[in-house]
């Protein structure tokens, strides 16, 4: 090539250039620019990136992108470090192993990671006023010199930047009217007027989850003495799945056992989560202390499925949402402990033997009243001082509490129209009380609960430990006429299920309900009445 066609390139190059920043100067909106600009680097694709990664106060986020997946662009960070290297280098090209090194390719999908041969990331504001980073897998325009691209690609992300500024400001106005209206949302949520402190907790987080994308929240409390915090005081969302519902929950606590250390709202990512255990199901975690007087007193945990972390929005909110929590109603907070911490069980979250009690008495004599069957179940964990003396008094707690999640889940499958009730009757004894079933119905449960409980394997302290039930049940009226007879009828249908076994479910009667005498008869005539169906 000889001076002259050096020239004529060159020239041709500057009206490209020209070209191009024109018509970014000439889009009315700011973001049509961007994606001008996206589109130059970018014509194909599905053979390359482009992205446009904005530092904000919360970190870094994906503003603008082309050719990335929606999970690739969501999960696209750049770390503070690298951030910095690149707005002081004004722009860097990784080629080889460097890629894999670079924090943005950490969130990438297979696909996306697979456009990248070189990767090149310009520093975009100045270093007095960064705004981000644009990185790009090829550079424009194709033909020309490496050195002639970059600074082609300087100057257009240069001829963006001052849109750009003006874009973000008009989107952080934006984000800032829906973040108010958001919380004027969980305001006028928590004024409302609950039957309990824990509605308006459950109804709190039911509000923020879906504002945040996260598919469960959970609220714990933390004891005064720093022990681990028991069950969770309110949820909303999760699985409905019985078995996977579990897990979640188990997640949920485990996290919020290691939120007692932490003091500021913490993001857990995908890759981050097996160290929790947290190996499926869950895909980004955000930890929201729940702070008073210098004290932490609980904490929040927001998860969702997917591997996509919280956008700032989302955590500028679920901060506020969370320091609400603890500040502005923490009457509501201790209140609703102490409510809790009369009718609960500490250990499993079940109710304790006094709420048992009441209940029971009360879905007695309404059955008593409208003369509807109801069903109790006895329950005792077989050979549970073995499991102790083996595996130590943690394991049969843990056991405990994975034993009475499964009855949870067992249980909540029925979806009976009264509500079913699940009690610690005593230290590894469990009661579930079925308002409307009759002995046949509450079988099929209790034998599904045995079942469960067989299949549940209870890991704790590097051991695998699996349990055993049985199961004594009685129904009334089929099989007692006073609420202390039906106990105590269930009672020694417990003691003959220890006593043919362990491991099984014994009725105190027959499960078909005896017919009564009077009715039989003409009921099988309707059914079988042909004029029915003429
Ligand atoms: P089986 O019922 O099958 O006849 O045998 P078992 O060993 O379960 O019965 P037993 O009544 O002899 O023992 C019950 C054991 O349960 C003894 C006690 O240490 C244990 N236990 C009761 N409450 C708790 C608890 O809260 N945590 C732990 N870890 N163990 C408990
Ligand atoms: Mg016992
Ligand atoms: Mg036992």
């Amino acid at each position: 090539m000889d001076d002259f066609d050096v020239l004529r390139r060159e020239h041709k190059l500057a009206r490209l250039e020209n070209h191009i920043l024109r018509e970014f100067v000439s889009q009315a909106q700011p973001e049509q620019a961007i994606e001008l600009l996206l589109r130059r680097f970018v014509p194909k694709p599905e053979r390359a990136f482009a992205a446009l990664i904005e530092r904000g106060s919360a970190g870094t986020t994906c503003a603008f992108s082309r050719g990335l997946s929606e999970e690739s662009a969501q999960s696209l960070l750049l770390s503070e470090a690298e951030h910095a290297i690149v707005q002081q280098a004004r722009m860097l090209t990784l080629e080889g192993a460097s890629i894999d090194d670079s924090s943005l390719v950490a969130g990438l999908t297979q696909a996306d990671r697979a456009k990248i041969r070189t990767l090149h990331l310009i520093a975009v504001g100045e270093p007095s006023q960064p705004i981000g980073v644009f990185a790009t897998t090829a550079l424009y325009p194709t033909g020309a010199s490496a050195g002639r691209q970059a600074s082609l690609a300087k100057r257009l992300v240069a001829g963006v930047t001052a849109r750009l500024r003006g874009e973000r400001a008009l989107r952080e106005r934006e984000a800032e009217l829906r973040l108010t209206s958001e919380m004027l949302d969980l305001r006028a949520v928590a004024d409302q007027r609950y039957g309990n402190p824990v509605g308006l907790i459950e109804a709190f987080l039911a509000a923020l989850a879906p504002k945040v994308a996260a598919d469960a929240a959970a609220l714990f409390l933390f004891a005064r003495d720093g022990s681990t915090p028991g069950p969770a005081v309110a949820r909303f969302g999760g699985p409905e799945v019985p078995g996977v519902s579990a897990r979640w929950k188990q997640y949920e606590e485990t996290l919020a056992r290691f939120a007692v250390a932490v003091d500021r709202p913490r993001a857990i990512d995908a890759k981050e989560l097996p160290r929790y255990g947290i190996e499926s199901l869950m895909g980004s975690v955000l930890l929201l202390p729940l702070r008073r007087d210098d004290q932490v007193i609980g904490v929040t945990v927001l998860s969702r499925g997917k591997p996509i972390p919280l956008t700032p929005m989302e955590q500028s909110l679920a901060t506020w949402a969370a320091e609400f929590l603890a500040h502005a109603i923490p009457r509501v907070l201790s209140q609703a402990v102490f409510e809790r911490q009369a009718r609960q069980d500490g250990l499993t979250g079940l109710a304790n033997r006094r709420e048992w009690d009441r209940c029971y008495s009360a879905a007695f004599d309404e059955a008593f009243r409208t003369g509807a069957p109801v069903s109790i179940l006895l329950c005792d964990l077989d050979r549970f001082k073995v499991l102790n003396d083996t595996f130590g008094h943690r394991a049969g707690d843990e056991t405990l509490r994975i034993v009475a999640r499964t009855f949870q889940d067992q249980v909540f499958r029925t979806r009976a129209s009264d509500p079913a009730l699940i009690a610690r009757y005593g230290g590894e004894e469990l009661a579930v009380l079925l308002p409307g079933f009759e002995a046949a119905g509450a079988f099929r449960i209790a034998e599904a609960i045995r079942q469960a409980v067989q299949e549940t394997v209870v890991s704790t302290d590097g051991n695998e430990l699996r349990a055993t039930v049985s199961i004594g049940l009685a129904t009334f009226p089929a099989h007692a006429d006073s609420a202390e007879v039906l106990v105590a009828r269930a009672d020694m249908a417990l003691y003959e299920a220890k006593m043919t076994g362990r491991n099984r479910v014994c009725s105190a009667g027959p499960l078909d309900r005896p017919a009564p005498a009077e009715r039989p008869s003409s009921r099988r005539t309707v059914r079988h009445d042909p004029s029915l169906f003429k």
